[in-house]
């Protein structure tokens, strides 16, 4: 075991600061990983806060952080994958039995034994896990995911969790040329989604409560854009879509969204708002249409996702922060206002 230096949270109320957590000496399998970026993703705010109490309670302190990219700096006797040197990145999960259905399938994501990156039983050192807001992570090389070299580590930091989790319920959903794809909230993990459905090669709706974020909309790939608050606009697209992924983080109606879709059409949600929302009958029954939900994704379509980045040039908008603005960028979060990840880069944690 050593000592890592990390940013934690005390308590649903208490600012991130300084600290140093323990992490395991790596064993013959792991990877040693000198965190370089680590983006900030609301899940990391909901958890800190202990917003989602009634499905998970946080344990305290916290160490969140799951978007994490860094450089190898030590492999196990057993590692084949990587080597000290190399770019490593690391999501959600550091580990799963690996022998279930699941696991088996390469849906590590829904092994009933996994352990997430941050705030999870750590079946090595007890305690909880502790995120990606520290200088080093220690982790089975199979939960180590290879970064395309062409690819600016800052941007790609968001990719473990914004990307994989927009990406994997879009080509579920077959999004592709002919379709009309829309995305409802252009935040860190909707800016991806229109990236996405962009490379793919779809017609891109982007739906926002921000009339000033329009220009970006576009910039990032969306084919058009409207602001959710207007009812006109909103009425004229009823009926008219075939996926609609909402990334929205708070409170609002998933009704009027439902409503857009046509014959068969399916609302993917992967917002994860603290409260539950009503779903109007009718708004699914005329037309046949679904509403899903979607978590994150497995190990080989992360790696699979990283993989078409690095051949479509893609990564996040990322404004680039130190680990000392982590609070003031928590408030910011919640007013909507990042363009349209926050990085931190982790050399800050040394100063
Ligand atoms: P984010 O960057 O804060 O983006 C959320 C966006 O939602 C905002 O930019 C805003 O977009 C919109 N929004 C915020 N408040 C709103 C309100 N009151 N009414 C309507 N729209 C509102 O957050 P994120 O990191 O992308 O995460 C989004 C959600 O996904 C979070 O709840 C997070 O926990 C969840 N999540 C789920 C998974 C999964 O596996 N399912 C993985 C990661 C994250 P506009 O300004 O454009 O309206
Ligand atoms: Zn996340």
């Amino acid at each position: 075991m050593y000592n890592a230096r990390a940013y934690s949270a005390a308590g649903p109320a208490a600012p991130l600061a300084g600290a140093t957590i323990p992490r395991r000496d790596p064993m013959d399998h792991d990877v040693q990983i000198e965190i370089l970026f680590c983006g900030i993703c609301h899940s990391d705010l909901h958890s800190v806060r202990n917003e989602w109490s009634e499905f998970t309670a946080t344990v305290y302190p916290i160490v969140p952080g799951h978007e994490i990219a860094g450089r190898v700096t030590n492999a196990g006797s057993a590692v084949t994958k990587f080597k000290p040197g190399d770019l490593a990145a690391v999501g959600c999960l550091v580990d799963s039995d690996r022998t279930c259905p699941r696991c088996q399938a390469g849906l590590e994501n829904f092994c009933p034994n996994l352990t997430l990156t941050f705030n999870s039983p750590d079946k090595y050192l007890g305690g909880v896990t502790y995120g990606g807001y520290s200088e080093s992570i220690v982790v089975d090389e199979r939960f180590a995911l290879r970064v395309p070299p062409n690819l600016a580590l800052a941007g790609t930091a968001p990719l473990l969790c914004a990307g994989i989790t927009t990406y994997s319920p879009m080509r579920r959903n077959a999004v592709g040329k002919g379709k009309k794809v829309g995305i409802v909230g252009l935040g860190g993990l909707g800016h991806m989604g229109v990236k996405f459905a962009r490379a793919m090669g779809a017609h891109v709706v982007v739906f926002t409560t921000s009339p000033h974020k329009k220009e970006d909309a576009l910039r990032v790939g969306a084919d058009e854009v409207v602001v959710s608050r207007n009812a006109d606009e909103m009425k004229k697209r009823v009926n008219s879509f075939d996926f609609i992924l909402d990334c929205v983080s708070a409170d609002h109606d998933i009704n009027a969204y439902l409503t857009l879709l046509g014959m068969n059409g399916n609302l993917t949600i992967v917002g994860a708002p603290a409260k539950p929302l009503s779903v109007y009958a009718f708004a699914l029954i005329f037309g046949n249409r679904s509403f899903s939900g979607s978590n994150i994704g497995g190990l080989p379509e992360t790696q699979e996702m990283l993989d078409f980045c690095g051949a479509h040039n893609i990564t996040a908008d990322v404004e680039v922060i130190a680990i000392q603005q982590v609070n003031e960028a928590y408030e910011r979060l919640l007013k909507s206002d990042v363009k349209y990840r926050f990085s931190i880069d982790m050399a800050s944690l040394k100063s």
